[in-house]
């Protein structure tokens, strides 16, 4: 997510309040802060997703409210509050139509770790990124152009464009534009009951 450089100068604000923390073990308090978080816009609308650690920090900054609470409590800072679930925004924020870089981390994020040309699902270490249509043959390192791939159909490939194969894509490879990104939200959202209201209507 972005931010603009004002919302940016209180960051590190909590880091000089750190109290040491008595009743939660060290482990499962960095557990606790990387529990997803939905993030709503101020209209509801669901637009990411954060670590509680963030979370905790946009409703700690007065950018954010907490709309539904998982039942732990963090103590840091001198303050007792609950981990949230989901946060809204309370300023709107206008979501550009594209708002994902073009990286290796963010395709295999949108095929989800899935090669498209047969379908395994790997660790991300063992899957490869293809270019659709080879580099040698003029494709170009692009959203659509590029998918993961597992090492196997990447050799099978090779230099030959999809046609002069028996090779098809599972899905036609687009930007990851935030229609991806609320399918990803659903598929997290299926384990923690309280995001379903904002993420299936
Ligand atoms: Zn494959």
């Amino acid at each position: 997510m972005h931010e603009s450089g004002k919302r940016d100068k209180g960051r590190g604000k909590l880091r000089h309040h750190g109290e040491p923390v008595h009743d939660v073990p060290k482990g499962r308090k960095a557990l606790l802060l990387q529990t997803p978080v939905l993030v709503l816009n101020a209209s509801y609308e669901p637009i990411n997703i954060c670590g509680a650690r963030r979370a905790v920090v946009l409703v700690l900054k007065g950018l954010a409210m907490p709309e539904e609470e998982n039942g732990h409590d963090l103590h840091a800072a001198r303050i007792t509050m609950r981990v949230p679930s989901v946060i809204r925004l309370l300023e709107y924020r206008r979501i550009p139509h594209q708002t994902r870089a073009l990286s290796r981390k963010n395709i295999l994020l949108r095929d989800r770790n899935t090669c498209q040309y047969c379908g395994v699902v790997l660790p991300s270490g063992e899957l490869t990124l293809d270019h659709v249509i080879p580099r040698s043959r003029g494709g170009s390192s692009t959203w659509e152009n590029l998918v993961a791939c597992c090492h196997t159909c990447n050799r099978r490939k090779g230099n030959r464009l999809l046609l002069e194969t028996d090779m098809k894509l599972l899905k036609e490879p687009r930007p990851f534009t935030l229609h991806t990104s609320r399918h990803i939200m659903r598929m997290i959202g299926r384990s923690d009951t309280k995001w379903r209201k904002y993420l299936f209507y």
